[in-house]
């Protein structure tokens, strides 16, 4: 009989932790921080991971990835033996932060010590931990080679080396890092892979340090298309801030990203807005800004008090908010991916509601749309706001697709 993919979905959905090979005690922690079944990307990957073979997981943020990663890499920690023996790589100060707390909680208890290692952060403070024995580290690259080199990081014992948004990790530009890292690591190890994209630079890299990886393919797409509501409106470059006060009056959003493509454009669009609604509740993040205020802003979006914030793609993609209703690209991202990405903030597993997700189209960004629309296989729908029609009547963006085929590119 035919292999019937929406079927795996489904049966993968039906699973329950307890099926998934984990330990009793790691269950009675699941059970006890309110994980009552697993994700897709959970039921898939840890049963895989558990065998100790090395895996490509293709999952976005917001998906239950970490614990798919973490429960079966935690599992393997000896805790009578205090050293290194997980270490996890993420692209950001954010998402690494994010990834030991989600850890610490699937932990449970201080029996397991972890360290964070990030750049603007104090080193002092993580050399205390890694010297007083911490056996899970997680960090970014940059903020790990300096701990390795100063030989505070010692990675002899190490099981499980983790690279969390690999092709992000890649984009910024820490292969040589990663590279150093990996060739630090005993060769008897575990590698798990996990990345949103897997362009051929995250191929190239599996295939130089892992060993007959397994691979994970959740379609993430189809995530993505069934949890967010997407559309595109035309906008002249010049009326852009004048329908975001539009679209923004119109949709409510409970808490909502804006995304600009450049750190300029952040900053440019949060001035405008704060003079004109006078809020504190407008923030801009980007990577120009100092750590201790980005941490500050994350913080008041997680409570709820930022209401818009304004970001660009390296910082605002490693952001884990659960309130997050509305993403509007005000700029369409340069990249594809980074659209998967940008939208993937919101939808989130934790919250009850679905995200939506605005593009605004310039007359010459036709093409991008297609690229987009064909990189998550579907044609999305036309936003409209009053007021705005005459104009994107007059100005609509070229589109070559109206429908795409399975299989086609
Ligand atoms: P992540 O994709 O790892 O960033 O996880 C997204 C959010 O979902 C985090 O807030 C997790 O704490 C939460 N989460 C992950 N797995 C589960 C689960 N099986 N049940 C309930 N919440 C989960």
């Amino acid at each position: 009989m035919a292999h019937d993919p929406g079927n795996t979905l489904e049966v993968l959905l039906e699973t329950t932790f307890e099926q998934l090979g984990l330990k009793a005690s790691t269950l009675k922690q699941l059970q006890k921080i309110g994980y009552e079944k697993p994700s897709p990307i959970q039921s898939a990957f840890i049963p895989v991971a558990l065998t100790g073979k090395d895996c490509i997981g293709q999952a976005r943020t917001g998906t239950g990835k970490t614990a798919a990663f973490m429960l079966p890499a935690l599992e393997r920690v000896d805790l009578s033996l205090p050293k290194v023996q997980v270490l996890v790589l993420a692209p950001t100060r954010e998402l690494s932060e994010q990834v030991y707390a989600e850890s610490r909680k699937l932990a449970g208890g201080d029996k397991l010590k972890f360290a964070l290692a990030t750049g603007g952060r104090p080193i002092g403070k993580q050399i205390d931990d890694l010297e007083s024995g911490a056996q899970a580290v997680i960090g970014t690259p940059g903020r790990v080679i300096d701990l390795l080199r100063r030989q505070h990081l010692k990675l002899r014992n190490l099981m499980v080396v983790v690279l969390d948004e690999a092709d992000r990790m890649l984009d910024i530009g820490f292969r040589p890092d990663i590279e150093r890292i990996l060739k630090s690591c005993p060769e008897e190890r575990q590698t798990l892979l996990l990345s949103a994209t897997l362009p051929p630079p995250v191929e190239k890299l599996a295939q130089k340090f892992m060993s007959s990886p397994q691979m994970v393919d959740l379609s993430e797409d189809r995530v993505v298309v069934d949890t967010i509501e997407q559309y595109y409106i035309t906008v002249d470059e010049d009326r852009k801030t004048a329908l975001l006060l539009r679209v923004l009056a119109k949709e409510k959003p409970g808490q909502a990203i804006v995304f600009t493509r450049t750190k300029r454009g952040a900053d440019a669009l949060h001035l405008k807005f704060s003079k004109r609604l006078k809020s504190d509740r407008i923030a801009a993040i980007h990577g120009d800004l100092p750590q201790r205020k980005r941490d500050k802003v994350i913080k008041s979006l997680r409570a709820g008090e930022i209401r818009l914030l304004i970001a660009t793609d390296v910082v605002g993609r490693g952001i884990d908010v659960s309130g997050i209703s509305h993403i509007i690209n005000f700029d369409i991202p340069e990249y594809c991916d980074d659209y998967v990405h940008r939208v993937g903030r919101t939808g989130r597993l934790s919250s009850a509601e679905n995200g939506r997700a605005i593009t605004f189209v310039t007359l010459q960004q036709g093409g991008e749309l297609t690229n987009i629309e064909k990189r998550i296989n579907t044609v999305l729908p036309e936003y409209k706001v009053e007021g705005f029609e005459a104009f994107r009547s007059r100005n609509r963006p070229t589109r070559t697709i109206k429908k795409f085929g399975q299989g086609e590119e």
